[in-house]
């Protein structure tokens, strides 16, 4: 019997037993899905990032499909192995800006706070793959990261990140998030997750209990594909929104997997039926062996120009490029100003007809 036919047993819906029984091996992959040769060479090669997929989200791959978008996203690939020119294992340069293990602090009002190296399941393109499941980083750092955002006063906003926040107990969540918002100056706090994507069940009642204590709190969730939008999922988001916790989504805009405006529209169509606003597209981070993830930034900008104005505002996330480097992001839009003449700023509409307005 494979871990993913025990889908009506008890089990299936206790986070736990789906961390406990993540598929980590070729050996449990090929139980539940046909693997093809390039796969299986992938499997069998010494990979920067292991595998890790929660029963949950392996269930919802295609046996058969190797092209499958969500297979893409979780199941290694040869090209992994191959680096290219301008890739880097830390793109962002998080390292040179991390004052203290754990936070970056990039901008002058907030940081990021990388509280945890775990996360349930591992996409293949991670922006942090150089810290998921290194065993030696961030051990025993909350006290000192904790201690740098209250000796800094500028600081009003954190990011809690990862790995992934929300695989941490209820017990610890309601501490760290007590200590924070016991710091006067922190305004805002938000998490940065993929739990309600690839382990859903993870968003018990007691979990949002310990959440809405420390509001305002805002989540940020991973979505990559509309397949991603499971009853499961669904009810996790609406489950979140009802405690009154504003929901983003951030999605990496990834060759052959979403970089289509049609999947995207839908995606982000139905994100806003669950109460999730599409917040970032993101240019994919260019870390080792991400070629065949990446797209050229002329396919992002035209699927933004085929989405704004086409359809509902609340649908067109902020497509941006974190600078490599650590520039920070930059949004990227489609070129809609044409100069000024006469005194009028001369601008382009969705459709490409040209308007003026009196600018003097
Ligand atoms: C993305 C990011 C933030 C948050 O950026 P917003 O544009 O405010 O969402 C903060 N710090 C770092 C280091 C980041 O990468």
């Amino acid at each position: 019997m494979d871990i993913i036919s025990v889908k009506n047993d008890e089990n299936w819906n206790n986070w736990k037993w789906q961390i406990k029984n993540r598929i980590l091996t070729i050996q449990e992959l090929s139980k539940i899905i046909d693997l093809d040769d390039a796969e299986k060479e992938a499997l069998k090669s010494n990979l920067l990032l292991p595998l890790a997929i929660t029963p949950y989200y392996a269930s919802l791959l295609d046996k058969k499909d190797t092209k499958q978008p969500l297979r893409k996203t979780v199941i290694p690939r040869v090209e992994e192995n191959i680096c290219s020119a301008g890739e880097n294992k830390d793109p962002l340069d998080e390292d040179r800006y991390s004052p203290v293990p754990g936070i970056i602090h990039r901008y002058p009002d907030r940081v990021l706070f990388l509280v945890t190296n775990f996360c349930s399941t591992f996409c293949r393109y991670c922006t942090r793959s150089r810290i998921i499941s290194k065993e030696e980083i961030y051990k025993n750092h909350w006290v000192s990261a904790i201690k740098y955002i209250k000796s800094n006063s500028s600081i009003r906003d954190v990011l809690i990140s990862g790995g992934d926040p929300l695989t941490l107990s209820d017990t610890k969540l309601d501490w760290l998030l007590g200590e924070l918002r016991n710091i006067p100056h922190i305004e805002f706090i938000r998490i940065g997750t993929k739990v309600p994507v690839v382990l859903p069940m993870r968003i018990t009642d007691n979990l949002i209990r310990v959440l809405k204590r420390y509001h305002p709190l805002w989540i940020t969730i991973h979505f990559t594909h509309p397949e991603e939008i499971t009853p499961e999922t669904s009810k996790a988001c609406n489950a979140l929104a009802d405690a009154g916790i504003p929901l983003g989504s951030q999605t990496v805009l990834l060759k052959d997997v979403n970089d289509d405006v049609e999947i995207l529209k839908n995606l982000f169509h139905k994100l806003l039926t669950i109460r999730v606003r599409p917040y970032y597209l993101y240019q994919c981070d260019p870390i080792l062996g991400s070629s065949h993830f990446r797209t050229p930034i002329a396919t992002g900008l035209n699927i933004i120009s085929k989405l704004r104005g086409f359809t509902t505002g609340y649908a067109v996330p902020n497509y941006v490029i974190d600078a490599p480097g650590g520039g920070g992001k930059v949004l990227l839009l489609p070129k809609s100003i044409l100069g000024k003449k006469d005194g009028y700023f001369m601008f382009k509409n969705y459709k490409g007809e040209v308007y003026r307005y009196p600018d003097f």
